[in-house]
């Protein structure tokens, strides 16, 4: 996928005036040469691994089974940055939005949505998103840049520190499940958002399983299968619409790849079973997709594929070009599912009221200059001639 792994749009190297280098972010690989670099045994890399993704500390000064000498070369050399939070807001329901601020300034947005003895951290993979579906306010904000893997990890990382979860032992966590359905299209960054799963998914560390972590696309449909079979994760897709009419100008990735080809990809993704089901998303907009017959015409989309469906009722932002489906319609339309045998749980909003719900986040980073706008729609447009498509875009 040309559009977002193109290196010009890659963060600036995450290295202080010092010349310290983080280590967050860094595989197991990459943390053991840059160990052995510096002139220090092997075995310190696990201890380091542990001292970071377990215990979580921020400081070398507290890796209490390093000898001194040893921390100290350590903080001369490297640092273990979090993200500054710049903002802080929680929800009457207990939602946390965290707007937090990487080292070249850009902003994103990390939402945790807590249940009673478990809770959902919802994280971005870019400042930005190059598509631009139309229910969704980060669409409105152009692709700024894609996120590092260190940055995709840092808002676990981050969140455990707010909420006091490390070391990784401690039961009944409040950060049990991750969701990549943040800022921005997790499969057009693959290559960070896989290296941050496997840090995040690492027995040793964080140890947050595969199990918990769902992957959701608006449907680019060419990496699901690579996804499937390199993470073994959940997968979401963003369906919103049952005819391409619809979908294309909903969510304009369609375009590319149509409801035909998406189903056929999610038909075949790896590891899907009756027990592991895709989930589809399924916004509820008044009078666009939200009728008795969509209803009939979704169950028939999605015969044989194991499903579950998720109504979200549409959260409303400023300028939003819909109105939310009314009660009464949505339950309507969840009967019509669930009668035929799936499973199709309302969403219930959370966090409106600080627009920490699902397709209300936008940071307030800087937009790209026209020059680097220019540039990313020649490549866009470049993919869209050698497919006779045209997505359009704000
Ligand atoms: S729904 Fe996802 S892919 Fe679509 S514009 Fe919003 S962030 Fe981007």
């Amino acid at each position: 996928m040309g559009i977002a792994t193109h290196a010009k749009y890659f963060a600036p190297p995450a290295i202080d005036a010092a010349g310290r280098r983080n280590l967050i972010g860094l595989s197991q690989d990459e943390l053991l040469e840059a160990i052995t670099a510096l002139g220090l045994e092997k075995f310190r890399a696990k201890q380091l691994w542990s001292w970071i993704y377990f215990h979580g500390v921020t400081d070398f000064e507290n890796m209490t089974t390093l000898a001194k000498p040893v921390r100290e070369k350590l903080a001369a050399h490297f640092m273990l940055e979090r993200p500054t939070v710049t903002q802080d807001q929680k929800s009457e329901d207990g939602t946390r939005k965290w707007l937090l601020k990487m080292v070249d300034g850009q902003e994103i947005e990390a939402v945790h949505i807590p249940e009673i003895d478990r809770g959902a951290l919802c994280v971005s993979s870019q400042v930005g998103c190059t598509l631009t579906c139309r229910f969704c306010h980060t669409g409105t904000q152009r692709l700024v840049r894609n996120l590092e893997a260190s940055e995709i990890v840092m808002q676990v990382m981050l969140a455990r520190d707010k909420l006091k979860e490390w070391p990784s032992t401690k039961d009944d966590r409040l950060l049990s499940n991750i969701v990549l359905m943040g800022m921005g299209e997790p499969l057009f960054n693959y290559e960070n958002v896989a290296k941050a799963a496997k840090i995040i998914m690492n027995g040793d560390g964080i140890a947050i399983s595969k199990r918990k972590i769902t992957l959701s696309t608006s449907g680019v449909v060419p990496m699901i299968e690579r996804c499937g079979n390199e993470l073994d994760i959940n997968l979401a897709v963003s369906l919103h619409a049952v005819t391409d009419e619809l979908r294309d100008q909903i969510v304009p990735i369609n375009r590319m790849y149509p409801i035909k080809e998406l189903l056929k990809a999610c038909r075949e993704y790896p590891g899907i079973s009756n027990a592991r089901r895709v989930t589809f998303e399924y916004v509820m907009l008044k009078d666009v997709n939200d009728s008795p017959v969509d209803a009939k015409h979704l169950v028939k989309l999605l015969r044989g594929i194991p499903a579950k469906i998720n109504l979200i009722p549409f959260n409303p932002w400023p300028g939003a070009p819909f109105e939310c489906s009314d009660w009464k319609t949505i339950q309507k339309f969840g009967d019509i599912v669930n009668e035929a045998g799936y499973a199709s749980p309302v969403r219930m909003p959370r966090g409106r009221d600080i627009m920490a719900a699902c397709g209300q986040l936008k940071s307030q980073s800087i937009r790209l200059s026209s020059a680097e706008r220019a540039a990313i729609d020649k490549i866009i447009a470049e993919k869209e001639l050698s497919q006779g498509l045209e997505i359009s875009r704000a």
